[in-house]
């Protein structure tokens, strides 16, 4: 099969088109043609390698896929040939206690696909079969790779640890991130009032498109006094962020007494500055989320295939130039998901 694969962790030119052997699926996975596979962050950390995730190269990337059943491992059931499929990104136990309590983003062995296994920068890719999930007709392939990912961390965040209520503020940085056009029209459907952020002025009216109240351009205004202004001197209830040091301080500020700040993926790094008399004397809370449960995504695939949710696809890429997509992703000028598509060809 054709793969993008990097032999050594580095810069953009590490991602080579090339030829790799087929996966073979093992008694209880499943042999995925991938039709199309959708980039994350993540991908951009692996091939430049972080501590946190140690990989085995040459490696393949891509955590977001979808695609047709091309082999069945032999205790496989359930799932045919030839059937349409979106994979769920998380791979744990489901057997340990937090598994079996529903909790599988907590299983001490979680891992992703496209780090922990490899993933779908290929034409063919192998999960366990419990990872594989029908994908609704209404949806191309396309938007069964751009959705599962960042649906099921908004699902996570607003859900769960932020348990966002009707009628309130809810602040949502960066509206053009794959997570942000999802929190965006979550936070619409739990009947939230929500704030988004945007570097550039196009991205206004298609935050408005997504359903955002307000749209702030952060370069061209503070965010944390135009929330302020926005909610009357009060704050707002929640902040959903996964940029990290380049929001951070904005973020805190434009949080009420008791907000919730919740936050992941730390795209601008790791470390931020925390006042803690600001802390206890607004009597904040800040959470921390990492990807979603199985349940959540079940939950945010329902959105999606009753058109609630719906996957913003900003550009799909030919997956032999996998180089110019994960460039694309870092120069930030993208609204929703960037998409690889291999010569397998299909919509
Ligand atoms: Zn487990």
């Amino acid at each position: 099969m054709k793969a993008v694969v990097f032999h050594e962790h580095g810069g953009l030119e590490h991602l080579r088109y090339e030829e790799m052997p087929d996966p073979v699926p093992g008694p209880d996975d499943v042999l995925v043609r991938v039709k199309a596979c959708a980039l994350n962050h993540l991908d951009i950390w692996i091939r430049q390698g972080i501590p946190a995730y140690k990989i085995p190269l040459p490696h393949i990337s891509g955590a977001d896929v979808s695609g047709i059943v091309e082999a069945l491992g032999e205790r496989v059931s359930g799932i045919a040939r030839g059937q349409r499929v979106f994979v769920s990104p998380g791979i744990s136990c489901w057997t340990c206690e937090q598994c079996l309590a529903g909790r599988d983003n907590l299983c001490p062995t979680y891992g992703l696909v496209g780090s922990k296994i490899h993933g779908g920068y290929a034409e063919l890719v192998v999960v366990p079969a419990r990872n594989v999930l029908s994908l609704p007709d209404t949806l191309t392939f396309a938007e069964g790779a751009a959705f599962p990912l960042v649906s099921v961390t908004a699902v996570h965040m607003l859900c769960a640890l932020a348990d966002v209520k009707p009628g309130e503020d809810v602040l949502i940085i960066a509206a053009g991130s794959g997570v942000g056009c999802m929190a965006i029209q979550l936070a619409k459907i739990i009947g939230a009032r929500v704030i988004t952020t945007v570097g550039a002025a196009e991205k206004i009216p298609k935050a408005k498109q997504l359903g955002a109240d307000e749209v702030i351009h952060h370069s061209q205004e503070p965010v944390a006094a135009r929330v302020k202004e926005l909610t009357h001197g009060r704050g707002v209830d929640v902040v959903i962020e996964h940029v990290g040091p380049a929001v951070w301080d904005q973020c805190i500020r434009s949080l009420a007494k008791a907000g919730r700040l919740i936050t992941c993926g730390a795209t601008t790094g790791g470390e931020v500055m925390l006042n803690l008399r600001h802390l206890f004397s607004r009597q904040l809370t800040i959470r921390g989320s990492y990807m979603g449960t199985r349940a959540e995504l079940v939950q945010a695939a329902r959105f999606v295939e009753q058109g609630r949710m719906r996957a913003v696809i900003d550009r799909v890429f030919p997956l032999a130039q996998a180089r110019d997509a994960q460039e694309h992703l870092l120069s930030r000028q993208f609204f929703g998901k960037i998409v690889l598509q291999s010569s397998n060809g299909g919509s």
